[in-house]
């Protein structure tokens, strides 16, 4: 066993090139948990925590770039906050203060549980993931990144580096719903991303990947008035409606997938009404 802690990401790609299937760790809050469940066997291990072109963000004309290693407390608080505020409402449901002053959005990423709760956020945004190996980049839409219930296109060798997001002058929020208020793995969450006579809506933990519901959207584009702020009771009913029927939800030790559906619809319908409050 071998652990590499690099401080470029030329050292990371080069110790990753080497043991393309080494472990990455960066805040370690979902590998040790598994390691420790024992539901994980690490040989190498490569930890990014230190590498400083992942630390960091920047903004630049209307775009956000996200180092993989940016933390839940940089996102949740200003600038960031101001910038993608749906991504900040995700990062404050994220565990306690501790999980995320290490917790970072590339890990996220990088588990890709439907439950995770960047992860609607970033599907609604339309955020591209940027990966790299020793190789070469590529970027790829979150909704061609996420394969399947915590499985990634990330090939062997590849270090997630960022994510790229808009930053949007229209509204946009996330909720989660879970068996308590807080340090909760969310049973149901949606994202809705309001801009531009358009609405993005996406749900967690309803399905096996993080689901985008173009028939809801599609209904919204043609029935907001978007130029008055105006959604009716009617739309916001329909709106829910639709997004319960875009849910594929399953039956675990969480929640029945009929209160996934029930859930996702209420979260929908009442995001739909805070972007558009007039009536
Ligand atoms: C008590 C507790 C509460 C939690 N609550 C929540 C919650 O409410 N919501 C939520 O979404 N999550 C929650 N989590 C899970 C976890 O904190 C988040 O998923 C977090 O974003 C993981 O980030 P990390 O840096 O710690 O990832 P790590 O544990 O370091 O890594 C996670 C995965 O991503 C891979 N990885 C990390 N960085 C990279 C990279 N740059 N390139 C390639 N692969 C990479 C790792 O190999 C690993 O497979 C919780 C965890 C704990 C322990």
């Amino acid at each position: 066993m071998s652990v590499t802690v690099p401080t470029t990401l030329a050292e990371a790609l080069a110790a990753l090139a080497d043991s393309p299937t080494a472990t990455v760790v960066a805040g370690g809050t979902d590998v040790m948990v598994e390691v420790n469940f024992g539901h994980r066997s690490v040989s190498d291990v490569v930890m990014v925590n230190r590498v400083a072109e992942l630390r960091t963000w920047r903004h630049e004309a209307d775009v956000l770039h996200l180092g993989a290693g940016v933390t839940w407390s940089e996102i949740e608080s200003s600038p960031i906050a101001e910038w993608v505020p749906a991504l900040a409402q995700a990062a404050r449901t994220v565990g306690s203060p501790q999980i995320r002053h290490v917790g970072t959005v590339g890990g996220n990423l990088g588990t890709c549980s439907p439950a995770g709760d960047g992860l609607p956020v970033l599907a609604a945004l339309d955020a591209i993931v940027h990966l790299a190996s020793a190789d070469g980049a590529r970027s790829l839409p979150f909704g061609d990144y996420m394969v399947g219930p915590k499985r990634t296109a990330r090939r062997p060798g590849e270090l997630i580096t960022g994510v790229t997001v808009p930053v949007l002058g229209g509204w946009q929020g996330y909720s989660k719903v879970g068996v308590r208020n807080a340090m909760v793995i969310a049973t149901a969450s949606v994202a809705l991303v309001a801009d531009a006579g358009s609405v993005r809506l996406a749900l967690g933990s309803v399905g096996p990947t993080i689901l985008r519901c173009p028939e809801a959207e599609a209904f919204a584009a043609a029935n907001v008035d978007f130029t008055s702020g105006v959604a009716s009771s009617a739309v916001v009913t329909q709106f829910a409606e639709l997004a319960r029927a875009a849910a594929r939800p399953i039956d675990d030790h969480r929640s029945s997938a009929a209160y996934r559906r029930h859930a996702v619809g209420v979260l929908a319908g009442r995001l739909l009404r805070r972007a558009f409050p007039n009536e």
